[in-house]
């Protein structure tokens, strides 16, 4: 169902959480809409394409999409998105590092020209007049991985860090108990998110932005200060994917 969680006549955001089905990975898209443009984060797999064409159309036509924005290269990420660029003409931002992986799921001839390439650094994005940060998140968990700030709305995109993976018949949109929702993050960052470095150098650069929210690519999200607080005090001390390799423990050939 979409989840407008922000509208303030000009501005909105708007969360697709229900497009995949049961036995597949659950993934959220984010609709940002300044005006009478907007931007589509993270448009995910081709097997809700027709779907999320449609959800988006009750918001906004989606030949109005200025930018799509691809956080990283996964196939649940950015794999439906020839789709898009079929039928609108908005420049498709991605990290500088995977560029060359684009061909692999989309026509070449139709991304000419229309790639926007997001360097290591970061950027920053206009769109009708709302500013949007694309922040470094590099590692967390793709070696070239951004995040998605919104200047209007101060939330933060965060793709799969702050992912959670909530049983169906347990579903929630918004996270309300930290400590009984701990559940449903700790392996997937354990096993997901490979540095507790990496972690630690993000709460840093996130402890400098005036968060409202953090909408993770996957399960529920953080709405307020005290729970944005919360979750960046967690990140800051994830014990994670290398810090649990252990010398000689975890690269052994399988017995015959
Ligand atoms: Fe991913």
């Amino acid at each position: 169902m979409a989840y407008e969680f922000f509208n303030d006549g000009t501005h909105k955001c708007i969360r697709f959480d229900d497009l995949t089905s049961e036995n597949e990975v659950q993934t959220n898209q984010s609709l940002i809409i300044h005006g009478d443009r907007g931007v589509l984060l993270e448009p995910g797999g081709r097997q809700f394409y027709s779907k999320l064409v449609a959800e988006i159309s009750s918001f906004i036509p989606p030949q109005r999409l200025d930018y799509i924005i691809l956080s990283h290269q996964d196939p649940d990420v950015g794999a439906g998105l020839n789709g898009y660029l079929l039928i609108t003409d908005a420049k498709i931002c991605f990290p500088s590092i995977w560029l060359r992986f684009i061909p692999a799921f989309c026509t070449k001839s139709l991304t000419e020209d229309r790639i926007i390439s997001v360097p290591d650094r970061g950027m920053r994005l206009d769109v009708n007049g709302a500013e949007l940060i694309l922040l470094p998140a590099h590692f967390l968990h793709s070696s070239g991985n951004i995040h998605v700030y919104d200047t209007v709305s101060k939330t933060l995109f965060s793709s799969d860090l702050g992912a959670s993976l909530i049983p169906p018949d347990q579903h929630y949109t918004t996270v309300e108990d930290f400590d009984a929702h701990l559940k449903y993050m700790e392996s997937f960052h354990k096993r997901y998110i490979p540095s507790g470095k990496a972690c630690r150098q993000w709460a840093a650069m996130a402890r400098q932005l005036d968060i409202e929210r953090i909408v993770p690519q996957h399960g529920a999200m953080f709405e307020g200060k005290e729970m944005v607080a919360r979750f960046i005090d967690w990140i800051d001390n994830l014990k994670c994917g290398l810090d649990y390799v252990t010398e000689g423990g975890a690269y052994r050939i399988p017995p015959a």
